[in-house]
């Protein structure tokens, strides 16, 4: 995010590099219900990105000190594999990892009715395979396939997407060279039916007018990406085994 470069990234017709309008998504597919062993698991493909949620409980919260006596606790972890960028990255959880995985924990627990199960856990797993930007959004948007596949009762699916600014522009949902080269990135996870900010995150600079403009922007893709939500959970439940 605003390295100098002479990368152009909106064309004289003002489209992005990868032909998109600025309010464009890129294609989203989802699947809910692709591992066996897991209590719950969904798969995203959104744009270069390719992640796998898990979710197992609620289950009693192990070590027992974690337990909370009047609610779950919601445990979500980042995980990005050596070859999901194009520089091998080192395995492991790093400090980037972790903060995610915190922030993604809340933006869950948000949403998840915690009260119903106290002393447990619900450990939630995003693994990314592939990253081109944008990967905390689309993992948090997979997780909540992955959170409803496991039966665990929510107020609302929740959804994430990011906009930003590059080249002076305000855009939907930068890949990875915008990200890389533009002058601001805004992840945000919305509560679709209530619109609820559940996450709202700033890299970059923006004034208060593109951050609106940014947030709106937001606010109208999340509501396309629940329909493709409530699309892919239809897909699993109404499958013929
Ligand atoms: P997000 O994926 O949520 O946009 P960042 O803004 O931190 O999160 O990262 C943007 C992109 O940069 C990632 O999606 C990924 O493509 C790339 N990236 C992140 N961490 C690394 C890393 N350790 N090595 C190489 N590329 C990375």
């Amino acid at each position: 995010m605003g390295m100098k470069s002479d990368i152009k990234l909106i064309d004289d017709n003002g489209l992005r590099i990868d032909g998109r309008l600025p309010n464009q998504l890129r294609p989203i597919k989802m699947k809910v219900g692709v591992l066996q062993r897991a209590d719950g698991s969904a798969y995203i493909e959104w744009g270069g990105n390719r992640i796998m949620a898990a979710v197992y409980g609620p289950r009693e919260a192990y070590p027992k000190h974690v337990q909370e006596p009047d609610k779950a606790i919601v445990r979500a972890r980042y995980s990005m594999a050596a070859f999901s960028v194009d520089e091998r990255k080192r395995p492991g959880p790093d400090r980037r990892s972790i903060e995610l995985g915190k922030v993604i924990s809340e933006a869950l627990e948000s949403v998840i009715f915690v009260e119903k199960y106290p002393r447990t856990s619900i450990d939630v797993y995003i693994e990314v395979l592939q990253a081109d930007a944008g990967t905390r959004v689309a993992g948090i948007t997979v997780a909540a396939l992955a959170l409803a596949d496991a039966g665990i009762p929510m107020r609302d699916l929740i959804v994430g997407c990011a906009a930003g600014k590059v080249d002076g522009v305000v855009v939907l949902d930068l890949n990875k060279e915008e990200d890389n080269y533009g002058e601001a990135d805004v992840p945000m996870a919305i509560l679709p039916r209530t619109k609820e900010i559940a996450l709202l995150q700033m890299d970059g600079d923006m004034t208060y007018e593109e951050l609106k403009a940014a947030m709106d922007m937001t606010f109208e893709a999340t509501q396309s990406i629940h329909k493709m939500q409530i699309e892919a959970l239809k897909r699993k439940y109404m499958e013929v085994e």
